[in-house]
Parts: structure tokens; C-alpha cells; sequence
């Protein structure tokens, strides 16, 4: 855990979250700010700065991170009108939280490119 990271701080119950998943690996909560009708983060658990960061051996949890949040995306009726994974790496691509987080968006129509 570090110290100074919200999203461990979520993991760790120390902060509120709204969850919508959890199990030994991966949480998903919704997003505090959401920018859509359906905003929801899937983190590890474990401590992981960035995509940036990631290791070899930690591919299996990266390929799980995106199954599970699949797997909510479906839970959440997405579906059908198609949902959007984003991960922000780097303050420079608007990441503001330093603990990987794939976003979940969805529930509205989605412009392309991202801005
Ligand atoms: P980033 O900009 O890709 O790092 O995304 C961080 C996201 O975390 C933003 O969409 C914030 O709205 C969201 N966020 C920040 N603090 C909290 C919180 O305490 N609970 C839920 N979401 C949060």
C-alpha cells in the first residue's frame, strides 16, 4: 500500500467508495466525477502506479483487469449502445490519480478522438 494514494486508501476501506465489484484482485467503485451516466474505475489492488510501471509478471493481473471490467461493463447493461476503456498514463494524458485505473464510460454516445 502507499500511503499517499487514494486508491489504496479505497482498497483499504480507510476512504468511502460506492462498489460495484470485488474480489481478491480487483475492485471497481464508481467515479466520484462522473463524466458519463455510467463512470465506473477498476483498480488493482495491489499498488500499481501506471500502465507505465507494469511489469512482465504482472500481465496476467493487466489481462484480468480488463476482463473484470467486461465483465461490469455487462453487469451495467452496456452493451448494446458500446462503452469506452480508457487509461490515463501520465499526467501529461490527464492521469490524476498515480494507482493504474482503467475508466469505464459509458451510457451516453462517445465522440472520436478523445479530446
Ligand atoms: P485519472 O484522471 O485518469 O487519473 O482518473 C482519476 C479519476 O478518479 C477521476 O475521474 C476522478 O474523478 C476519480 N476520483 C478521484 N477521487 C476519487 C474518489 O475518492 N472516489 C472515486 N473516484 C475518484
Amino acid at each position: 500500500m502507499a500511503a499517499d494514494d487514494i486508491f489504496c486508501k479505497i482498497v483499504a476501506a480507510e476512504l468511502p467508495s460506492t462498489k460495484v465489484y470485488e474480489d481478491d484482485d480487483v475492485l471497481a467503485f464508481r467515479d466520484l466525477h462522473p463524466a458519463a451516466p455510467t463512470h465506473i474505475l477498476v483498480i488493482p489492488k495491489e499498488h500499481l502506479t501506471s500502465l507505465w510501471e507494469a511489469k512482465e509478471d504482472q500481465a496476467q493481473l493487466l489481462g484480468t483487469l480488463m476482463l473484470r471490467a467486461r465483465d461490469v461493463a455487462r453487469e451495467q447493461g452496456l452493451e448494446e449502445d458500446g462503452f469506452r476503456l480508457v487509461i490515463n498514463n501520465g499526467a501529461g494524458a490527464g492521469q490524476t490519480v498515480f494507482h493504474l485505473h482503467l475508466h469505464i464510460i459509458g451510457g451516453r454516445s462517445l465522440a472520436w478522438p478523445p479530446g
